[in-house]
C-alpha cells in the first residue's frame, strides 16, 4: 500500500451520503468538515442504532479517519461467536452522526424512527483500520455501554455487490453462548434472551425504537402516573433554577427499625440536573453551602441525554459518574474529564471517559412536583422514566437488613449507604441517614472544575478550516465570514438580544448544499441557548438560537451559518412584535421604482406618526423597519404592515402590487407585508446573504434611499470601514423611549385611506 498516498478529504467521503438525502428535508445531520488526520485511525467512537426503516435492522457505525464507517446488520449484534450475521456496508456517514437520534420524515432516505442503541469507543487491534478496511476485516475491539469486548468485520469474498461483510463477536470473556443466552436469565425467570432482546432502549432517551414517534404521549403518561401518586401542580418556579441546594442532606447516624431503602455511596459528584424544556443545567453544590457551580459544560453527553428524554421539564438528584475500564465508578476519572474538556475536543473527551449520570430521586416532571409523593413512588416514576443502560439512568437501590448491605458494601469497596425511609417525601431530611461500611475513609479526588470554568467562561470558539473558498467568485473565505461578524458583533448584538435567530448553515459555502440548523449541533458549547419554536402550521418543533453575545456570534460563524434570520419579537413574550417590516422586492422590477414606493411609504408614516428605518435586505431590495416601542400583539403589527402596503399600491399602482401570485406582479415592486408574524423571520441587519459579492443588509440614510443607491456596494469588505464613519443608522429602531403611539397611529391611518 502506498503509505504516501494523500489521504482523502472527510468531506469527500460524504459525497454518497449528501446525494442521498436533501439537507432541507431530513432532519439528519449534514456534516462539518472533519479534518480526516493522518490516515492511520487507531482509536474512535462508534455508534449502534436501531433503526426502523422499510426493514427493521441495526446500523453498526465504526469511525474510520474522521467519519462513520456504517453497516446495515439485519439482525443485529450477537454475543455468541458462532452467530456470524450479515453486514451490508453502507455509505460513511457524518461525525455528527454519534448524537443522532429521532424520527426521519416520511418520503426521505431511510424514513422512521432511528435509537442510539449503543454508544462508546472502538479500538483497532491490528493496526489502523483504513488498512484493515481495504483488506476486508477490521478487528476491534468495543468498549460500549452494551456490547463490550472483540468484534470482528470480515469482506464476503464471493460477495456480488461487494458490499457484504460478517459481523460476528470473538471468542473473550464478554462472549456468551446462544443457548445460554446472550444476558445472563433474568431474575424474574422470564429465561435466556439475546442482548438485542433484553436491552431494547436507547441509551440517551430511554425509548425503545417503537415508542419513539410517541414520545409526547410516553411524556404525558408518566405525569398522568405521578399525579395518580398524588403529585401537585407545580408551583415553585424557583426550583427550575436553585439559588441555594435543593437536594436533601443525609444525617450521619444510623437509621433504626424498618422500611428502609438503601443507595450505595458512588465515588461521583452529587448534583442536582435539570431539564427545562431546551435549558439544561447540571448543577453541583459545595460541601459547607456557597453557590452552585454550573457544570454542565463538561458533560455534553449527559446534556444530549437530559435532552433526548420524553420530559420537557425533569428536576434530578443523582450522582455524575466515570467508570474505569472494570466498570467502577472512579472520581480521579472525571478529574480528568473536568480538565480536558477545556481543551476543547469535547468529543475526544466524552468518547474515552465516558460521564453518566446516576439518578436516585425525582423532584419535578413536566408540570407537576414530585416531591410531595412517597419515596417507593418517585422511584418507581423515575425507573419509568429512565433506562437502566444509558447516559442518564435510574439508580438501583439495595433493600434488606442494614448490616447485611453494609457487609456487602464492604466487599465491594463501596464506603457506605445513604438510608432513605420508604414512604417520606423528598423533603423531609430526618428520613434520610448516611451510614459506613466500615472501610477507612479513602482519599477521594479533588474534582477541579475551575480551570475549565475559566475557559467556559473565556468562551474560546475554535474556528476550524478558516482557509475554505465560501465565495468562489471573490475568493472570500470561511475565515473573511467569520472575520467579518467579529467586526460588526458590537452593533449587530443588540438587533439579536434575546431574540430567536433562525440559522442557515452553508457548510461548502454559497456554491454549496444549504440547510436550516433545526437540531442542536453535536458538541454545541453549553453556553449557546437555543429555544424551542413552533412552525406555522404548529405541528413542527423548530429551534431559534439566541445570540446574545461575541463568542456565540464566533460559533454560529464557525458553523458556517451566512444569514442570520431573526424574528420580531423577544424571548420575554414571543406573541409582541417589536418592530414590522415592508420588504420591497424587486426581482421582477427595478430597485428605482422601489426607492420612490419607499420614500411614499416614509410620508405615510410621517403623516400617522410613526418612523421608519430603510435598509437594504442585502440582496436586491430595500426593507423599511418601523419600530412599535415596547412591543405589539403581531395581528396589529401585521395589520399596520398590511393597510400600509395597500396605500401604497393605491398611490402607485402602476409600479407596486401585494398580489401573492408571483406570475401576476408582472414588472411592479412586489411590497411584501407578510415579513411580520411569530413564525416570520427577516434577515437581521448586518446580516451576511449567501449570494456573490457577500453583500451584506446594510442600514441607510434616508438621504441614501435615491436612485443611485448600490446595495451591492455594502459588503463583508467594505461595511466595516463605512460603520466607522456613518455610526449605527438603525439604533433608534431599538430605543424603547420612542416608542410611538400605536393605538393614534391606527387610528390616524383609518382616517387617511377614507
Ligand atoms: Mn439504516
Amino acid at each position: 500500500m502506498d503509505r504516501k498516498r494523500k489521504p482523502v478529504r472527510a468531506r469527500e467521503r460524504l459525497g454518497e451520503y449528501e446525494r442521498k438525502r436533501s439537507p432541507e428535508a431530513t432532519n439528519e445531520p449534514y456534516g462539518d468538515d472533519v479534518d480526516p488526520g493522518t490516515g492511520e485511525t487507531l482509536v474512535g467512537a462508534f455508534v449502534v442504532h436501531l433503526h426502523d426503516a422499510t426493514r427493521r435492522h441495526y446500523d453498526v457505525r465504526i469511525e474510520i479517519g474522521g467519519v462513520l464507517a456504517s453497516f446495515a446488520v439485519p439482525r443485529g449484534p450477537s454475543l455468541d461467536p458462532d452467530e456470524k450475521h450479515l453486514a451490508v456496508n453502507t455509505e460513511d456517514h457524518p461525525i455528527e452522526y454519534l448524537d443522532f437520534e429521532d424520527v426521519i420524515p416520511d418520503g426521505q432516505y431511510g424514513a422512521g424512527p432511528m435509537i442510539v442503541w449503543d454508544r462508546g469507543v472502538v479500538l483497532y487491534l491490528e493496526g489502523p483500520a483504513e488498512k484493515e478496511k481495504e483488506a476486508g476485516k477490521l478487528h476491534f475491539e468495543l468498549r460500549g455501554m452494551k456490547l463490550r469486548g472483540r468484534w470482528t468485520f470480515v469482506k464476503l469474498a464471493k460477495s456480488v455487490k461487494g458490499n457484504e461483510w460478517l459481523f460476528f463477536k470473538k471468542q473473550d470473556e464478554h462472549a456468551r453462548k446462544a443457548k445460554n443466552a446472550d444476558v445472563d436469565a433474568a431474575p424474574s425467570g422470564e429465561g435466556p434472551r439475546p442482548i438485542i432482546d433484553a436491552m431494547p432502549c436507547s441509551v440517551l432517551s430511554g425509548l425503545t425504537v417503537d415508542e419513539l414517534a410517541h414520545k409526547d404521549t410516553i411524556g404525558a403518561r408518566h405525569v398522568a402516573q405521578a399525579k395518580k401518586h398524588g403529585a401537585k401542580a407545580l408551583r415553585e418556579r424557583a426550583i427550575l433554577a436553585p439559588t441555594s441546594s435543593p437536594l436533601v442532606t443525609p444525617h450521619a447516624s444510623t437509621p433504626t427499625g424498618e422500611g428502609w431503602v438503601f443507595d450505595p455511596e458512588l465515588d461521583g459528584l452529587r448534583v442536582c440536573a435539570i431539564r427545562d424544556d431546551d435549558r439544561v443545567a447540571l448543577l453541583l453544590y459545595p460541601t459547607g453551602g456557597g453557590p452552585a457551580e454550573a457544570v454542565e459544560s463538561f458533560y455534553p453527553d449527559v446534556v444530549r441525554a437530559l435532552r433526548a428524554l420524553p420530559a420537557t421539564r425533569v428536576v434530578l438528584d443523582g450522582e455524575l459518574v466515570a467508570f474505569d475500564a472494570s466498570g467502577h465508578p472512579n472520581l480521579a476519572l472525571l478529574a480528568h474529564r473536568a480538565t480536558r474538556v477545556a481543551k476543547g475536543d469535547i468529543l475526544r473527551a466524552t468518547t474515552q471517559s465516558p460521564v453518566v449520570l446516576i439518578a436516585t430521586d425525582l423532584l419535578v416532571l413536566g408540570d407537576v412536583d414530585v416531591r410531595g409523593v412517597g419515596l417507593e413512588a418517585r422511584r418507581e416514576i423515575l425507573g419509568a422514566l429512565l433506562p437502566r443502560v444509558g447516559f442518564v439512568r435510574a439508580a438501583q437501590p439495595l433493600e434488606g437488613e442494614l448490616d447485611v448491605v453494609l457487609t456487602a458494601c464492604a466487599a465491594l469497596g463501596v464506603g457506605g449507604v445513604v438510608a432513605k425511609k420508604k414512604g417520606e417525601p423528598y423533603a423531609a431530611s430526618s428520613a434520610w441517614h448516611y451510614a459506613s461500611s466500615g472501610l477507612a475513609p479513602r482519599s477521594r479526588a479533588i474534582v477541579d472544575h475551575r480551570a475549565g470554568v475559566r475557559e467556559t467562561a473565556l468562551r474560546r470558539v475554535t474556528i476550524s478550516n478558516r482557509q475554505k473558498i465560501f465565495w468562489p467568485d471573490e475568493g472570500y473565505t470561511k475565515g473573511d465570514l467569520v472575520d467579518y461578524y467579529a467586526n460588526v458583533a458590537d452593533v449587530l448584538l443588540p438587533y439579536l438580544a434575546a431574540r430567536p435567530v433562525i440559522l442557515v448553515r452553508y457548510p461548502d459555502g454559497i456554491a454549496g448544499k444549504s440547510f436550516f440548523q433545526w437540531n442542536v449541533p453535536v458538541g454545541m458549547p453549553a453556553w449557546v441557548r437555543t429555544l424551542s419554536l413552533e412552525d406555522e402550521s404548529g405541528a413542527e418543533r423548530r429551534r431559534g438560537f439566541l445570540v446574545d453575545d461575541a463568542p456565540t456570534l464566533q460559533y454560529i460563524a464557525n458553523l458556517a451559518c451566512i444569514p442570520l434570520h431573526m424574528l420580531a419579537c423577544r424571548m420575554a413574550d414571543l406573541t409582541r412584535a417589536d418592530f414590522f417590516t415592508l420588504d420591497f422586492d424587486v426581482k421582477q422590477s427595478t430597485l428605482r421604482h422601489a426607492v420612490t414606493l419607499a420614500r411614499t411609504l416614509r410620508e405615510l408614516l410621517a403623516a400617522i406618526g410613526l418612523v421608519g428605518y430603510p435598509k437594504t435586505s442585502g440582496q436586491s431590495g430595500l426593507h423599511v423597519l418601523v419600530p412599535l416601542g415596547a412591543g405589539h400583539g403581531f395581528d396589529t403589527a401585521r395589520g399596520l404592515a398590511d393597510v400600509l402596503g395597500r396605500a401604497l399600491v393605491d398611490r402607485h399602482p402602476d409600479i407596486a402590487t401585494v398580489d401573492r401570485v408571483v406570475g401576476r406582479r408582472g414588472t411592479k415592486v412586489y411590497v411584501d407585508t407578510g415579513q411580520t408574524g411569530p413564525t416570520r423571520a427577516i434577515v437581521a441587519p448586518y446580516s451576511v446573504r449567501a449570494v456573490a459579492g457577500a453583500t451584506v443588509s446594510t442600514p441607510l440614510a434616508w438621504d441614501e434611499v435615491t436612485p443611485d443607491l448600490d446595495p451591492r456596494a455594502f459588503t463583508i469588505k467594505t461595511v466595516p470601514a463605512r460603520l466607522a464613519k456613518t455610526g449605527d443608522l438603525l439604533a433608534g429602531l431599538l430605543d424603547p423611549k420612542k416608542g410611538p403611539d400605536v393605538a393614534g397611529a391606527v387610528a390616524k391611518l383609518a382616517k387617511l385611506l377614507t
